[in-house]
């Protein structure tokens, strides 16, 4: 399956807790990247005729030249997975740059908007309702 924005941008925020627990990001990312890259020679194929052409032989970045014994399908299998580690890292920043400001519940990992990015909000409307009562 060729994964164009849409289908990244849903991922990264559907996971966005994962990402943000991370410690290392980029490592999760290019991990998506990889697993969006297809096996069999017919995805890889039309996978590969549908990615930007700005993108076609990225493996030489890789290898300088010098590919060895890799297949043309292995060629394009790197081909594809420059190209979504590309656009993973650049829907990330986006998808980021939207998030600012929000923070997750302690409690409950509902999203609070913290407009003042509080380091010291912790809790949604609910639970510190729910907090401030029990006390
Ligand atoms: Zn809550």
């Amino acid at each position: 399956m060729y994964w164009n924005y849409t289908d990244i941008y849903n991922e990264i925020t559907e996971n966005w807790q994962q990402l943000e627990q991370a410690t290392y990001p980029d490592d999760l990312l290019n991990e998506w990247a990889d697993r969006a890259v297809p096996i069999y020679s017919n995805d890889v194929i039309k996978d590969w005729q549908l990615m930007p052409s700005e993108f076609d032989n990225s493996f030489q970045e890789h290898f300088g030249g010098n590919i060895g014994d890799l297949t043309i399908i292995q060629l394009m299998q790197i081909d594809l997975y420059e190209y979504y580690r590309s656009e993973y890292a650049r829907i990330y920043e986006v998808v980021k740059t939207e998030r600012e400001g929000f923070s997750y519940c302690a409690n409950c990992n509902a999203e609070i908007d913290d407009e003042f990015n509080n380091p010291f909000t912790k809790f949604c409307e609910t639970c510190e309702t729910k907090e401030t009562e029990g006390k």
